[in-house]
């Protein structure tokens, strides 16, 4: 049997990996050394230096590679890393179209760093892959799009836009950290790119950060190869090892957290306290039809408004919960709590982030993998 015809849950322990040949350790050993002797000048067992390669990141990257049905992976030393791998692709010029409600750091890295030197980004709202082909011109080279979104939990339809692609000279890349590879797989769906923050769903556990891109072309892997090879921001052997024991309960994890977001969001719903829930698995959702066409589940990331309250009343809400960790971050074991006005979006100015829906009073959550009763009854004491 080869690793390729595996199913999933068996993907995230085994596949892209081999055993040991020294001693048959199970686990690859943590290869923590920067550099490989040579027998002769250039002559080596394949690894020379350890930013161009280590075997430690080479099983994670064969393992990333596998779980989102690639066949090329890169790991970083953090997810802005990954993207800031994939903006060195382009040239001055070259246009990016982005979804607007996109996360923070994101925004921050093509706004402040790349319009520097010359690359255009239209941010635009997905939702209506129309709204898309109508700012595509002869210079767009690339499409950059998350789903679900980032607090507002929109799905944006992955098919529809790389459907856009076709014909077109112009590659997709897919954010893909919100869903995981559990939920949702970008490339079988047409992308060219998918990048994770590892440090979130894949690590799993808010110990490490890394990031990772996985390519099925292998022209394009080897530009991001130079790329990561000649900018250095690759990830370590301690922190690829953390992320490959992340990926062997991702399954397990993922499924959970998917019970418990649920139990989450309808708890929230019916509460008297609560105005609005974002979360795409109920059925009144916009995009419901797309979540449930292109996610096996919806997810534990969800958000929420208070009724009636302010900037205020929300941080006080939040300041209630005791098992809500109040942190930037998601995707671990651990439920954490956010503020996205004053956290991962307090960097945009207020009237940009109230046209997207984030209201002072927005809370977003990620749902881990406690408890489903415990924490309703933290929300239960923090609403009252
Ligand atoms: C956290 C995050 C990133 C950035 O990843 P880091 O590992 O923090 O550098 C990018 N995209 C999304 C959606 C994220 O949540």
């Amino acid at each position: 049997m080869t690793n390729k015809s595996l199913k999933f849950n068996s993907k995230t322990i085994h596949g892209g990996q081999q055993l040991e040949k020294g001693y048959g350790a199970v686990m690859p050993p943590i290869y923590q050394t920067s550099t490989f002797a040579q027998i002769t000048p250039g002559e080596h067992k394949g690894y020379a230096y350890g930013r161009s390669g280590n075997p430690t990141r080479t099983a994670l990257e064969n393992s990333l590679a596998s779980i989102e049905n690639g066949k090329f992976g890169m790991a970083f030393g953090s997810g802005i890393a990954a993207i800031d791998a994939i903006m060195k692709l382009l040239s001055p010029g070259d246009e990016v179209i982005s979804n607007n409600d996109l996360y923070g750091g994101s925004y921050r890295l093509f706004t402040q760093i790349y319009e520097k030197y010359g690359l255009v980004f239209r941010f635009v709202d997905m939702n209506n892959a129309k709204t898309v082909e109508e700012h595509i011109t002869n210079k767009t080279k690339l499409i950059w799009l998350e789903t679900p979104t980032n607090p507002m939990l929109n799905i944006i339809d992955i098919k529809a836009i790389t459907k856009l692609a076709a014909n077109r000279n112009l590659l997709v890349a897919v954010d893909n950290t919100f869903a995981s590879p559990y939920l949702q797989r970008p490339l079988d769906l047409g992308a060219d790119i998918v990048m994770h923050s590892a440090t979130k769903y894949l690590g799993g556990h808010s110990d490490t950060v890394v990031g990772g891109i996985v390519v099925k072309d292998e022209e394009l892997a080897n530009k991001l190869y130079f790329i990561q090879n000649a900018s250095g921001a690759i990830c370590g052997p301690m922190d690829s090892f953390l992320v490959l024991r992340g990926i062997k309960t991702l399954h397990v994890r993922m499924q959970r957290h998917c019970e418990n977001g649920r139990v989450i969001a309808e708890y929230l719903n019916q509460h008297p306290k609560v105005d609005k829930v974002y979360w795409p698995g109920f059925e009144d959702h916009p995009n419901y039809a797309i979540a449930k066409k292109q996610m096996k589940d919806f997810g534990a990331m969800l958000s929420f408004v208070p009724k009636a309250s302010n900037y205020n009343d929300a941080l006080n809400c939040i300041k209630k919960l005791s098992l809500f960790t109040l942190a930037e971050s998601l995707g671990g074991v651990e439920s954490l709590v956010g503020h996205p006005a004053s956290m991962s979006h307090g960097g945009m100015p207020r009237e940009e982030r109230l046209k997207i829906g984030i209201v002072d009073s927005l809370i977003r959550i990620s749902v881990g993998i406690e408890d489903a009763q415990d924490l309703i009854k933290d929300l239960e004491y923090a609403l009252q």
